[in-house]
């Protein structure tokens, strides 16, 4: 794995010689529409945040059982949500929420949904020989989209729901651009699937009872952890390497030794220092697909982004629902920086980043508040 890694970092290095890139970042920064601004920007308010999500993690081991932080392999643990099984929701009532919930912010949104279920858009639950997870497929000469989900009835179902007709949502708002406009680069493909899910989650929130709020925190905490901290982590491991690889081959135990710093320096002491995790990088199949470097930022951005763009939906309320729209019909038109300027968002700014990352934060404090009423009552 260690060959390969140094392999196609090496090939990266020469390609962008070639193509007359300064870095393998510059070139991904390109690829995305972004620019170094923007990204320092988010870097700088995600490494601010870093003391809240250790305070997650710590809190989350203590839950577990844990004496000195979260181990590596209890990222992903789920927390005990009482006696009772966790609810389930049969497609009808999935259909139901979407249209309530999502409805809410605009009426429109609930008709496009509802004319989705109807009309046949979604293919709904697993079956032999069908593909796994979820995805959206745009047909932008019918103006419509299709959905593939495999749907269970579990919560996590009916976001997934309402993250893929995010995306058909998106589509929707294109309608009429020609083609050549309708990509949209990574970091903002998913502005609206987020938005969509962060909607979902804060309707789901109200009325539920403290143990299982506890786990909904926990489910939405593990994600925002990989999204910021562990992709952050990513980010410094894969700069060592292309830095490493410009003079030599790295060895197996340089890149452990790289993996176990990018660790320390982001989740530090929220992971039991005993159990970090020395192999991601044999593991994230993302390092390894040539030509493409730093896969992971875009995700971060997407993530951030998307619940940038709540935070602001909150302030302004339904004024803001036309320029949510203008927002992702214009996606696939300009820099990133730009089409966020375009209805009033500054990425270059650390302050608007902040605000996204206080979402999470506020997430943060309820779930230790929560878990210390758990523990104090064990
Ligand atoms: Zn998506």
């Amino acid at each position: 794995m260690a060959a390969c890694l140094n392999g196609i970092k090496g090939q990266g290095l020469t390609m962008i010689k070639a193509q007359h890139f300064d870095s393998i970042l510059a070139q991904s920064l390109y690829d995305s529409n972004m620019d170094q601004e923007t990204l320092d920007a988010m870097w700088t308010a995600c490494r601010e945040s870093f003391p809240a999500f250790r305070r997650y993690l710590r809190k989350k081991g203590e839950l577990l059982g844990h004496k000195n932080g979260l181990p590596f392999y209890d990222l992903f643990a789920p927390l005990q949500t009482g006696d009772k099984p966790a609810k389930t929701y049969t497609v009808e009532e999935a259909h139901d929420i979407l249209l309530r919930e999502l409805g809410k912010f605009t009426p429109d949104m609930a008709a496009f949904i509802d004319h989705a279920f109807k009309n046949d858009w979604i293919d709904l639950y697993p079956r032999e020989g069908k593909g796994g997870g979820a995805f959206c497929a745009g047909v932008p000469h019918a103006e419509q989209s299709r959905v593939l989900t495999n749907f269970t009835g579990s919560l996590g179902d009916v976001s997934t729901l309402a993250h893929e007709l995010g995306h058909a949502w998106h589509n929707h708002c294109m309608a009429g651009l020609p083609l050549c406009m309708r990509h949209e680069p990574m970091p903002l493909a998913e502005t609206a699937s987020i938005f969509n899910e962060t909607l979902l989650a804060n309707a789901l929130r109200q009325g539920v009872e403290h143990d299982q709020l506890l786990a909904l925190l926990d489910t939405d905490l593990q994600n925002s952890t990989q999204v910021v901290v562990d992709i952050y982590s990513r980010f410094l491991f894969e700069s060592a390497v292309i830095e490493g690889k410009k003079t030599h081959n790295l060895s197996v135990d340089e890149m452990k030794q790289l993996m176990l710093e990018a660790q320390d320096q982001t989740y530090g002491d929220g992971l039991d220092p005993e159990y970090r995790h020395p192999y991601m990088w044999a593991c994230k199949s993302h390092y390894y697909i040539p030509g493409l470097g730093f896969y992971n930022f875009p995700y971060a951005f997407g993530l951030l982004f998307g619940k940038g763009v709540y935070a602001q939906y909150l302030q302004k309320g339904a004024a803001f629902v036309p320029t949510y729209n203008k927002l992702l019909r214009s996606c696939g038109s300009d820099m990133v920086a730009d089409v966020a300027a375009s209805v009033g968002i500054d990425v270059r700014s650390v302050d608007f980043w902040r605000a996204s990352l206080k979402t999470i934060e506020q997430d943060i404090d309820l779930f230790v508040k929560l878990a210390d009423e758990q523990l104090k009552g064990q």
